[in-house]
């Protein structure tokens, strides 16, 4: 994780490359879906855990810290985070179960099993269902959507970053060979949203950081909102996954005493990436 490799010899240097903390480009949106380990006491009721389980599994499920890992409050910027616990609703899943392959395995926008595929909530009626969705899942698209456009409006182009983290070892619910060594950054494309300059420039800045990055490994895609879902090229899209042993204590949820320079480190990779790629003029 520390030092770097320096691109004029290509040789790894021990110190890590200072990012220049320049600000976001205003045409970004930061999309920070599961950052919240929120669950409102008026959805509890619908979970089979108990106490202790439901707090293993939101240490497992949470991206934890992810905003504060990709916000900057020193840059104009639109950041949309959503407020609960992706064990409520997950924003990041398609609406409708047909739409989503993750929902049969029981983990489509309303989760009805836990990362370790044992039930997670009591089944739902459609009305209990609908509720979830008209309360957290569609204001928060409503509030993207809105990001979007102002964007696009003033800017002409948006670039949505899907900000998220990954545990350093696959959960069960992943299908992954648990032993395998996972990337430092994971990058998501969409072969729509996601043009090749858009992941070289991420891909690019996250290695001369000197970290480790995987593409569309162990996780693949991005989130583009289904009112703009290839059909909007003014809307680009990126997702970057932070490998969680770069910055936190898995065991605990804490934060590592190195957490400040990492966080440092990611917003300065995305906010250059993000600057060498806007390309409004290219998109005509
Ligand atoms: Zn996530």
């Amino acid at each position: 994780m520390e030092g770097y490799l320096d691109p004029q010899d290509g040789r790894r240097r021990d110190q890590p490359m200072s990012c220049p903390h320049t600000g976001y480009p205003q045409w970004v949106v930061l999309h920070v879906p599961h950052d919240s380990a929120e669950v409102p006491s008026s959805v509890r009721g619908q979970f089979l855990l108990d106490e202790v389980q439901m707090a293993a599994e939101l240490d497992r499920m949470t991206d934890h810290l992810t905003m504060a890992l990709f916000s900057d409050p020193e840059s104009k910027l639109q950041v949309v985070r959503a407020p609960v616990s992706r064990l409520v609703v997950d924003v990041e899943r398609f609406a409708c179960d047909g739409d989503e392959p993750m929902a049969a395995r029981g983990m489509g926008a309303v989760y009805a099993v836990t990362s370790h595929q044992l039930p997670l909530r009591r089944p739902l009626s459609v009305e209990e269902r609908e509720r979830l969705m008209r309360e957290y899942y569609f204001p928060h698209h409503a509030r993207l959507e809105a990001a979007f456009s102002c964007a696009i409006q003033s800017e002409g182009y948006c670039l949505l970053i899907d900000c998220h983290s990954f545990p350093g070892s696959a959960l069960p619910y992943e299908l992954a060979t648990p032993d395998l060594t996972r990337p430092d950054i994971c990058i998501g494309t969409d072969p729509f949203h996601t043009s090749a300059e858009i992941a070289r420039a991420f891909v690019m800045e996250f290695e001369r950081a000197g970290w480790r990055v995987g593409v569309n490994d162990p996780f693949a895609g991005a989130l583009v909102p289904s009112s703009r879902y290839r059909s909007d090229r003014r809307v680009g899209a990126v997702m970057v996954e932070v490998n969680r042993r770069l910055y936190l204590d898995e065991r605990t949820a804490k934060p590592l005493p190195v957490f400040s320079k990492v966080s440092g480190q990611i917003k300065g990779c995305c906010m250059a990436a993000a600057a060498a790629c806007r390309a409004p003029e290219r998109l005509e």
